[in-house]
């Protein structure tokens, strides 16, 4: 890229004095810091000019170029780099980028410059009516600008309206205030540190909003629980501060007992003072003891004879029962009595029934039994 050299701004006998309406719009502008004069597009807080930017850039590269020379300059064989040549060749490396970066915004910025004073030179040389803005910058710019400087919008805030704010006196760049820096070697005292400060005022604002917290709570708990108890809705409320001194037990007692007479009072005095009528009499009071109730004989034996009869009948349907399912557990008998008894046998369930073979040979002779075994 082609660097051309940057313009100077100072007043010299041979440069065009400006228009009239160009001073009025865009006045001569001063670097706040180095005080030098600056082109009128440039923001107002502009603390160097560029040739001052420039020149400490140059400035600072000639310095590392010195120290690094003094190590071995850049052709220094490699091994005679140490660390001091390593520090100084990084200062000079970062020193060249950024007279780099200085070189490339100065073009930047005097293109931009060019294209700025060529347009307003046009507009000057057409000639137009005097407003309160200046054209050129209102075409530009796209955010709609109030056109009169008596209208005040009533929807702007009171800092943005025009006069709002106190007008710098002074220099528009605040001095650099540092906190003096710790003597190295030791250690920061904490009341007297910066950060010791911020801390304590960090401690001091965190304790206070818990406090708070805690207080909140307590109080929303307590209400909620007040407010669940007595069943009270949204249109009655509570002072903040009641929760600090709620009133006693013994006086809410005291005034609701004041009320409950007050009530009676009201109530006695609208019957014409007469007294309330009696409520009627209770059902328990027609209650009956056991001793009382009296129970004759013919009664008292109809009742044994119903007990005994359900008894019976309990008793036959059990019996039924087992007959049906168990049938015989044990039965010994000559073999006729198995013709008798033959209708049960085979009703009965033949994988249960088993002949005992082991039975003793001459009791088998002597008896000439089957010995039928019936389970359950
Ligand atoms: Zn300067
Ligand atoms: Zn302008």
């Amino acid at each position: 890229m082609e660097l051309k050299k940057p313009p100077s701004y100072s007043s010299t006998p041979g440069t065009q004095r400006p228009s009239q309406p160009l001073q009025q719009y865009h006045p001569t502008q001063c670097a706040t810091t180095c005080t030098h004069e600056i082109h009128r597009s440039a923001p107002a807080h502009t603390p160097y000019c560029p040739a001052c930017i420039t020149k400490s850039a140059k400035t600072n590269l000639e310095f590392a170029q010195g120290k690094l020379l003094l190590t071995g300059g850049l052709d220094n064989p490699p091994r005679l780099r140490d660390a001091d040549w390593k520090r100084a060749n990084l200062v000079y490396q970062t020193a060249l980028r950024a007279l780099e970066k200085v070189r490339k915004k100065d073009q930047l910025r005097w293109e931009r410059e060019n294209a700025w004073d060529a347009a307003h030179a046009s507009s000057e040389a057409s000639g137009g009516q005097i407003t309160p803005y200046c054209n050129v910058c209102t075409s530009v710019s796209t955010e709609p600008l109030n056109t009169s400087l008596d209208r005040v919008q009533d929807d702007v805030a009171w800092w943005e309206k025009p006069g709002g704010l106190a007008s710098y006196l002074g220099s528009p760049t605040p001095p650099r205030s540092r906190p003096p820096r710790p003597k190295s070697g030791t250690v920061p005292a904490g009341r007297g540190s910066s950060m010791g400060y911020i801390v304590r005022e960090l401690r001091a604002a965190l304790a206070a909003s818990e406090s708070e917290q805690r207080e909140w709570y307590r109080r929303y708990e307590t209400e909620c629980a007040v407010r669940r108890k007595y069943d009270l809705g949204e249109n009655s409320s509570f002072e903040p501060t009641f929760w600090d001194s709620p009133i006693s037990s013994a006086k809410v007692r005291e005034l609701f007992h004041e009320a409950q007479e007050i009530k009676l009072k009201n109530e006695r005095f609208a019957r014409g003072n007469k007294l309330r009528p009696r409520p009627p009499r209770s059902s328990l009071s027609r209650c009956e003891t056991a001793e009382e109730f009296e129970i004759d004989e013919e009664f008292k034996e109809k009742m044994r004879l119903e007990e005994e009869a359900e008894e019976a009948e309990r008793m036959e349907r059990e019996a039924q029962k087992v007959g049906e399912e168990v049938g015989y557990l044990y039965w010994v008998g000559c073999m006729n009595l198995v013709e008798e008894w033959k209708e049960d046998f085979l009703r009965s369930n033949h994988n249960l029934v088993w002949r005992d073979r082991m039975q003793p040979p001459e009791e088998m002779a002597l008896s000439e039994e089957d010995t039928i075994m019936e389970e359950a």
